[in-house]
């Protein structure tokens, strides 16, 4: 598969140079040069295969050709090792829980595949790539996660001091060997503008080989794809019609990877983009205006994008037509109040606790088919309400408990190296250290 630059449709590249250079030109993105469908037997016997089948039959028109079928198969398996269940809430909603992973958040399957795509391409090379990468919280512990021990892999995360909350600052701290994490004195606006000046630094780059490991990169995106297959493999065994699919969005990636599964053939009866109220995308859904804005902090902080980047893959995916768009996507926005209610709701309900995120989508969902009786769906729980206890204690009144795996890491040592935000200081560490 080639895949082409949005900004620029002459440069084409392959699967591995899409994923080492994570974007092209001009920042466009990678987009794949066709829809592949998947076969129509495939879809209809879902529940007669293996997670792991599943998985390699979705990723293998992606990236066959480069990757052996045996690699592949390893990297699609490996990628999945958790469960991911599809649990019935109420009389029309489903929750498909994507937290089980090592970091308790769906960005683990993007990670995991992604690192191991690089270490493949990597191998019979003598240099080794380093990932930098900016986080608010979440994807600096899926990117840690995903790739320590990663051979030929370093890993540099800036994170900004006293921002991130205390499990996901251990998730980026404590796992030391080849992951660094710098404690940025600065907000994430900083921390992200470092890393945006070390990828255009002449002399940074003539040194190491720089990528990025967001949400853009084709290989974090494309294997969330899995999930929606996998989420319809358990659906099959209850419904019979096609789900509307609830997704709580805030860069887009996650969403626009389930609308690539519904072009290849995937029954989704309607999509829903769950927004707090960085709502740029319900707005344009309404207006056809899009604009973006600054964030503003919410109780769903991995949410607050206030210009999600993915969005034009999905309008490539709709071929720009916005009427096409519109029949097939809604998009909702879902105030701190509503979250929190809506928390304690389908607690008391239902006896399930939601984090602040799966609350967004919990609550647009049921505003839908609120509209659309007689439809039933699903929404895409992003993350363990643990990562979230102030709020989720705040709305039920509950201390959660923290799991197994988290206690420990609790208990490890943080190690960092705290930088100003200006950009000699990261220039120094990365030339003296990487
Ligand atoms: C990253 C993240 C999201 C948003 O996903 P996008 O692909 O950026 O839309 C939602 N929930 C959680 C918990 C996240 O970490």
């Amino acid at each position: 598969m080639k895949y082409y630059n949005l900004n620029h449709k002459d440069e084409k590249v392959s699967f591995e140079q899409a994923s080492v250079k994570g974007q092209g030109k001009d920042k466009g993105l990678f987009f794949p040069e066709s829809v592949p469908q998947f076969e129509k037997s495939f879809i209809e016997n879902l529940p007669e295969f293996s997670n792991e089948e599943i998985a390699f039959r979705c990723m293998k028109d992606f990236a066959g050709d480069e990757i052996p079928e045996a690699v592949l198969r390893k990297i699609c398996a490996e990628t999945i090792d958790f469960d991911i269940p599809l649990k019935n809430i109420s009389e029309n909603i489903s929750v498909l829980e994507l937290f089980h992973g090592p970091t308790l958040a769906f960005k683990d399957v993007g990670a995991r595949f992604m690192s191991r795509c690089l270490s493949y391409f990597l191998q019979n090379e003598n240099r080794k790539v380093t990932v930098l990468v900016a986080t608010s919280g979440d994807t600096g512990g899926a990117v840690a996660n995903g790739f320590y021990e990663v051979p030929g892999i370093e890993v540099v995360i800036l994170y900004p001091k006293n921002r991130v909350s205390p499990v996901q600052e251990k998730q980026l701290t404590a796992l030391g060997k080849n992951i660094s994490a710098l404690e940025v004195n600065g907000s994430f606006d900083d921390c992200q503008a470092l890393v945006k000046q070390a990828f255009s630094d002449q002399e940074v780059n003539a040194q190491i080989l720089l990528t990025s490991a967001n949400s853009i990169n084709v290989a974090r995106w494309l294997p969330q794809q899995i999930y929606y297959l996998l989420a319809l493999k358990q659906w099959k065994k209850h419904h019979t019609g096609a789900p509307v699919i609830c997704v709580p969005s805030g860069n887009f990636g996650n969403i626009c990877a389930g609308i690539l599964a519904y072009h290849r053939g995937l029954p989704a009866d309607h999509f829903v983009a769950a927004c707090n109220i960085n709502d740029v995308v319900p707005e344009y859904l309404k207006t056809q205006k899009m604009e973006p804005r600054k964030t503003v902090a919410t109780l769903s902080n991995a949410m607050d994008v206030g210009n999600p980047s993915n969005f034009v893959r999905i309008m490539e995916l709709f071929h720009q037509e916005f009427d096409d768009l519109s029949c097939m996507l809604s998009g909702d926005t879902v105030t701190d109040a509503e979250t929190l209610n809506t928390i304690s709701e389908v607690e008391e309900k239902y006896g399930y606790t939601l984090d602040p995120h799966g609350a967004v989508a919990y609550r647009a969902l049921e505003d839908y088919l609120a509209g659309h009786p007689g439809k039933k769906g699903f929404i895409l729980e992003t993350a363990h309400p643990v990562k979230f206890p102030e709020a989720v204690e705040k709305a039920t009144g509950k201390i959660i408990s923290i799991p197994g795996s988290l206690a420990n890491l609790m208990e490890k040592e943080k190690k960092t190296v705290e930088i100003n935000p200006n950009f000699e200081a990261l220039k120094d560490f990365l030339l003296k250290t990487i």
